[in-house]
């Protein structure tokens, strides 16, 4: 879900003011990786992003390893955004956000 605009790396989460999934630039960013026993890999992605429609500032972190795939081996993202982009009870159409996003409501 990472897309560029211009030089800006930019990604695309749930903003809690716009109320809506709009495109955030990653201010900063930290990447962790590591393996167990060059079996078990994993990368974990942590930044700071903000809202470039109201410039809210957010936290994404998002994780992936070499155990959680989908059906064509591809590493699954789990995304968590603190603070959490919208109230549980504010009414969402999970059709018009990205998946990741999607997913992170129904784990609620
Ligand atoms: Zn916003």
């Amino acid at each position: 879900m990472n897309e560029s605009i211009g030089s800006k790396k930019t990604v695309v989460i749930g903003c809690a003011k716009c109320k809506a999934s709009t495109t955030h630039e990653i201010l900063a960013s930290e990447t962790e990786r590591g393996s167990f026993d060059d079996f078990f890999f994993y990368e974990t992605h942590y930044e700071i992003v903000r809202c470039m429609g109201c410039q809210n500032t957010c936290f994404r972190k998002a994780a992936s390893n070499s155990e959680d795939t989908d059906e064509e081996g591809q590493a699954r993202e789990q995304v968590d955004v603190y603070p959490a982009p919208m109230e549980r009870q504010a009414s969402v159409d999970k059709r018009s956000l990205p998946i990741q996003v999607g997913t992170l409501y129904e784990r609620r």
